[in-house]
C-alpha cells in the first residue's frame, strides 16, 4: 500500500496522539502518504481528511486527547453510512485505514474490512476492556490518575477517621477499579466481574476499624452502581456514614504515562507494517511483551477478563 489513513474514534484516551504520531511517522518512513481523518467515522463519512506530514505530528507525543478529535456516529452503523465512508476513501486513493478506539470502533473497522477495505484496529480506551491485548492505550495513565486521587483522599480520610467511596469509570470492565484499588491499598473493591455482598463489605470494614485503622476506602466501578446508591445502602442497612468522591472525566485526560506512549508507538508501528504488507482486518495488541495481531472480528467474540488472581490478592492484602 502507498496511501493510508488514520482516525481516532469513540471515547478518547491519553496516548491516542502517540499512536497517531507512530502511524504517520512509520508510514512516511516506508514512503507512504498518510492521511488524518478528523472526528472519527463521522468525519470519514464527510471526507474530512488531510495529508499529514512529519511535522504535523510534532510535539504531540506528550499530549492527552487526540489531535484528530473523536466522535460517535449512529449513521456509520448503517450500510449507507459505511458506503459513504468507502466512497471518500476510494476517491482519495486511500488503500488502508488504521482505527484507534474501543470495541465499537473495532466493529466499524470490521464492517469496512468485510466490504473489502482493509482496516487495522488499535486498542485506544482507558477501560482496558479489549480482548487480545494485555493493556489498552490510555489505561496506565487513567490508572495513575486514579491512584493519585486515592492517595489524596486517603490523607483526608485518615485525618477525619472516615470511610470514603470513590467511584471510578468502568461500565462493563472493572480494571480501573481493581488496579487502582490494589495500588491505592483500598479496603474494598467492587467491580462488575465479581459479585459482592454488602454484609461481607461491612465485616471487612469493621475488622479494619477494630484493629485501629484510621480510614477505609471503597473503590467502586460505575458498572456496579453509583457511589450515591452505595452510600445510602450503607447508611440505611448498617448506619455507616460515608463520604463520596466521583472522579468522572478527569480519568480520561492528562499527559500519557511513559508506558502508554511506548505501547502506542509500538502498536501504531505494527499497524503500518501490516498495511504495508497488504494485510487488513487485524486488531493489534500486546501480549506478554510481544506485539501481536488477531482477526478483528473473531477477537471481539471473546470477553476480556480481569487478570486471574488480582481480585483475591487485593482482598488478601487489605485485611
Ligand atoms: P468505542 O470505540 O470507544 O467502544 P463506541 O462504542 O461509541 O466507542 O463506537 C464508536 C463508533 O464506532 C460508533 O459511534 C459507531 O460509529 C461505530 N460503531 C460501533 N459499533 C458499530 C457496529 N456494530 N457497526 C459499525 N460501526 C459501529
Amino acid at each position: 500500500m502507498k496511501k493510508i489513513a488514520v482516525l481516532t474514534s469513540g471515547g478518547d484516551s491519553p496516548g491516542m496522539n502517540a499512536a497517531v504520531r507512530a502511524v504517520v511517522r512509520k508510514g512516511i518512513f516506508h514512503e507512504m502518504d498518510v492521511y488524518g481523518v478528523y472526528q472519527g467515522y463521522a468525519g470519514l463519512m464527510e471526507g474530512n481528511m488531510k495529508k499529514l506530514e512529519l511535522g504535523s505530528v510534532g510535539d504531540i507525543i506528550h499530549r492527552g486527547g487526540t489531535i484528530l478529535y473523536t466522535a460517535r456516529s449512529e449513521e456509520f452503523k448503517t450500510d449507507e453510512g459505511q458506503n459513504k465512508a468507502l466512497t471518500h476513501l476510494r476517491n482519495n486513493g486511500i488503500e488502508g485505514l488504521v482505527v484507534i478506539g474501543g470495541d465499537g470502533s473495532y466493529r466499524g473497522a470490521g464492517k469496512l474490512t468485510e466490504k473489502g477495505f482493509p482496516c487495522i484496529g488499535l486498542p485506544g480506551t482507558i477501560d482496558n476492556d479489549i480482548p487480545g491485548t494485555d493493556f489498552t492505550i490510555g489505561f496506565d495513565t487513567a490508572l495513575n490518575t486514579v491512584v493519585s486521587a486515592i492517595d489524596k483522599i486517603r490523607d483526608t480520610a485518615t485525618s477525619h477517621d472516615r470511610t470514603f467511596i470513590i467511584e471510578v469509570m468502568g461500565r462493563h470492565a472493572g480494571d480501573i477499579a481493581l488496579w487502582s484499588g490494589l495500588a491505592g491499598g483500598a479496603e474494598t473493591i467492587l467491580i462488575p466481574e465479581r459479585k459482592h455482598d454488602l454484609s461481607d463489605v461491612m465485616v471487612r470494614l469493621k475488622k479494619g476499624i477494630e484493629r485501629g485503622k484510621k480510614h477505609s476506602i471503597i473503590v467502586l466501578a460505575e458498572g456496579v452502581g453509583s457511589a450515591d446508591e452505595l452510600a445510602s445502602k450503607l447508611k440505611d442497612q448498617f448506619s455507616l456514614e460515608t463520604r463520596i468522591s466521583v472522579l468522572g472525566h478527569i480519568q480520561r485526560g492528562g499527559t500519557p504515562t511513559g508506558l502508554d506512549r511506548v505501547l502506542a508507538s509500538r502498536l501504531g508501528a505494527r499497524a503500518v507494517e501490516l498495511l504495508f504488507d497488504g494485510k487488513g482486518g487485524r486488531a493489534v495488541g500486546m501480549q506478554n511483551q510481544k506485539i501481536i495481531d488477531h482477526d478483528i472480528i473473531e477477537i471481539l467474540k471473546h470477553k476480556d477478563q480481569v487478570v486471574e488472581g488480582l481480585y483475591t490478592l487485593s482482598q488478601q492484602l487489605s485485611i
